[in-house]
């Protein structure tokens, strides 16, 4: 198959959610081979089905059981990729922003440790295996791309303290790896997404008019952004389109992160 990313192996965590699925869809059009990996495996299997039946002419799509939490697990799925010619693409993108996460006082230890796990560990252990797989492959260049998130770079009233702090290590390690790995043509980046329409966000917000309104009021926009929108952004990264793209916050928001005063 002949597409933008015809002939790279890729891997995607997080791949059963919003982000990751799209990202899995855009991901196979444009011809890579794609590794969706994800903690629930139900959720695999019918995220994998729609990327079959979206793009059936695929060119090759496997599911793999993994906790980005769990270094062994990590390692495994990378190494996996060795069989396929060595991975060339990983977007780190699994994530959770616990109900429990609040303020600096309310926020429990063990729901800080928890998202500390997932997102900054998890991201940790995907870049990690990611550079040795690189290496072990003799591949000159890779592309990582770690989700973190708008609230690593603007502040909010609504705390999340625990997930907010994560996000910010995520940008503050993708930046330095993008500096210590540039001469051998391994290119980290973050993708810096605004609030969302996907059911990490709104199952939380529900039908809560208020709580949602407190959020819109601060998009240029006037919306939430979709999934697809963050997976375009996504293609571009593990491109070889972003050749001299490296340690960049790649923000797709809707410009909310520049916003002062909205228009009515
Ligand atoms: P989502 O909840 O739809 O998907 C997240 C996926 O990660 C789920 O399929 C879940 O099963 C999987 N997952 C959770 N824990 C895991 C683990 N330990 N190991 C492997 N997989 C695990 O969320 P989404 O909106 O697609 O979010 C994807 C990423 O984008 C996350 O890192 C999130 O923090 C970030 N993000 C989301 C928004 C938003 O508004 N949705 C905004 C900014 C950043």
């Amino acid at each position: 198959m002949v597409g933008r990313l015809a002939g790279k192996n890729a891997i995607i965590t997080g791949a059963a959610g919003g982000i990751g699925l799209e990202t899995a869809i855009l991901f196979a059009k444009e011809g890579a081979n794609v590794l969706l990996a994800d903690i629930s495996e139900p959720a695999l299997e019918k995220a994998v089905a729609k990327v079959k039946e979206l793009v059936p002419a695929a060119t090759r799509l496997e599911t793999r059981k993994c906790d980005v939490s769990k270094e062994a697990d990590v390692q495994a799925m990378i190494e996996s990729l060795d069989s396929w010619g060595g991975l060339d693409v990983i977007f780190n993108n699994a994530g959770i922003m616990h109900a429990n996460d609040d303020d600096a006082i309310n926020t429990p230890e063990a729901i800080w440790d928890l998202t500390h796990n997932i997102n900054v560990k998890g991201v940790w252990f995907g870049c990690k295996h990611a550079v040795l797989a690189l290496r072990r492959n003799k591949k000159t260049k890779g592309s990582i791309i770690n989700t973190a998130s708008v609230v690593a770079l603007v502040g909010a009233a609504t705390p999340q303290l625990a997930y907010t702090a994560s996000k910010g290590a995520v940008l503050a390690l993708t930046r330095e790896l993008a500096m210590v790995h540039a001469r051998e043509g391994f290119r980290f980046n973050s993708l810096c997404p605004a609030p969302l329409n996907t059911p990490l966000l709104q199952d939380w917000l529900g039908d809560d008019k208020a709580k949602r309104q407190r959020r819109e009021v601060h998009f240029p926009t006037g919306r939430f952004g979709e999934a697809v929108e963050q997976a375009h952004a996504v293609v571009f990264l593990a491109s070889d389109e972003a050749s001299f793209v490296n340690g960049s916050d790649f923000v797709v928001d809707g410009g909310m992160s520049k916003a002062y005063v909205t228009a009515e």
